[in-house]
């Protein structure tokens, strides 16, 4: 392998005086969070080499710039680590952003895996004449046998008019989406309007108590929030227990039974539970439950106020739907990301347009046709990404050895 890695660096390096994409013998893997390294990874096991396209300066450019501070796994770090490689022992069972980001350096020189920097994929297309995909990126185009989709369901923070708030160019605040959050720091004092009560949305809230400012959490929807811990087991791993047992509906009634015991009637304090419970929620739309790391003591404690649906902004607070109108300094928005795949992979058949997923759901989400892989796409979290990323290492390995078989003949 090696020697294609010589070839290909030739041919970057001489691509300035050629018109044609760059051949590339192996497989391109579009973007170097977790999931591009773990295909990376495996496929290097396996004795095949890569070449990872990332559009950043760094690997894990989403947990490098755009977290907060004091971000840690939110699920037990055995349910997050990546094929072939463990956390170390030390860390702690929920290893802190910066633990995460050092195992994934780690990890990505264990493998030697060198991904080429601000290289954005702005298109790529199954070319059927040659039978290989082109990739064009903003600095020049390949094309490859194996294209391996790793953008992120987290590529783009959703701020545009998607998110629907009325009079947000009116407000005179500041308005920051969770990805440009570091910490509380900024907002001493202040009165904070966060809007979302997803995991980032409460984890902010709790945050900003910490650095002494006023914080607002909007609750638009109905909310299953979970202890992070049940009985001294992560509710993760007891849920992951109890489903090779009990149907999924007995285990969302203990799990809500549980969580009723440990944090009391959430509906008491605005944070209505959904008619469905947070497994069978998960499984249908992929929508994770908001796991507690403290939140809700401080809604309890009324440091974080919770209100319902933002009406509009005004230039200088929001009208609630509920009537209420109040003054905010800065509004953080917690309203998540989107994949960012329909904007530059011309491919409709496997992907959705809709929302640049695999339309089949896990654990069907990982080949497409004509050697197209999707990795950590559906919903899954880390333990997905694994999954997929062997599933693909394997299939890919298959087609190599049935092409070296056919040059033998
Ligand atoms: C705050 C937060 C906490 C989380 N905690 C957990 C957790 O505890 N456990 C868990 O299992 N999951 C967690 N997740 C889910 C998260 O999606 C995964 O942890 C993980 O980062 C996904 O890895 P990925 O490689 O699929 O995507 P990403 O980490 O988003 O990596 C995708 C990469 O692709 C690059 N890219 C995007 N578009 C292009 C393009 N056009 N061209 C070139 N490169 C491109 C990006 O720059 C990025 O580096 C969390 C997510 C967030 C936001």
């Amino acid at each position: 392998m090696g020697y294609c890695r010589e070839i290909q660096r030739k041919q970057l390096h001489d691509h300035h005086h050629q018109q044609h994409p760059i051949f590339i013998p192996y497989p391109v893997i579009i973007g170097a969070g977790p999931s591009g390294l773990a295909t990376a990874a495996c496929l290097k096991e396996k004795g095949i080499d890569s070449l990872v396209l990332e559009r950043s300066n760094c690997i894990a450019s989403l947990w490098t710039h755009s977290t907060y501070d004091r971000l840690h796994l939110h699920l037990p770090k055995k349910y997050c680590q990546l094929p072939l490689m463990p956390f170390p022992p030390k860390f702690p069972k929920y290893p802190s952003k910066q633990q995460f980001i050092s195992y994934l350096e780690s990890y990505a020189n264990k493998f030697d895996i060198r991904p080429l920097f601000k290289e954005t994929v702005v298109r790529a297309e199954f070319d059927r004449g040659v039978g290989l995909w082109r990739v064009r990126t903003r600095v020049r185009e390949y094309a490859c046998r194996w294209l391996v989709v790793s953008t992120g369901e987290n590529a783009e923070a959703v701020v545009g008019p998607e998110i629907n708030i009325e009079g947000i160019g009116r407000f005179k605040g500041s308005v920051m989406h969770t990805s440009l959050y570091k910490s509380g720091e900024l907002f001493r004092g202040k009165r904070v309007l966060v809007v979302g009560c997803g995991n980032s949305g409460m984890e902010v809230c709790l945050d900003l108590c910490n650095f002494n400012a006023c914080p607002t959490i909007v609750v638009r929807d109905r909310v299953h929030i979970l202890p992070r811990e049940m009985l001294g087991i992560s509710t993760f791993g007891l849920s992951t227990w109890l489903l090779k047992w009990l149907p999924i509906r007995i285990v969302d009634r203990i799990l809500l039974l549980l969580a009723r015991f440990l944090l009391g009637d959430t509906a008491l304090y605005g944070l209505q539970r959904p008619v469905l419970g947070p497994l069978e929620i998960k499984s249908v739309s992929g929508k994770t439950p908001v796991l507690d790391t403290g939140t809700l003591v401080k809604i309890k404690s009324g440091d974080i106020k919770v209100r319902p649906a933002i009406k509009r902004l005004t230039e200088d607070g929001a009208e609630f739907v509920d009537g209420r109108s109040e003054s905010f300094d800065a509004v953080v928005l917690a309203t998540g990301y989107k994949s960012n795949v329909s904007s530059w992979l011309k491919e409709r058949e496997f992907f959705s347009e809709k929302d640049g997923l695999p339309r089949d759901p896990f654990p069907n989400g990982w080949k497409g046709e004509n050697g197209l892989y999707a990795v950590g796409l559906t919903k899954r979290g880390l333990m997905g990404t694994s999954m997929d990323a062997r599933r693909i290492a394997n299939d890919i390995q298959q087609c190599w050895k049935n092409d070296a078989k056919r040059c033998m003949l």
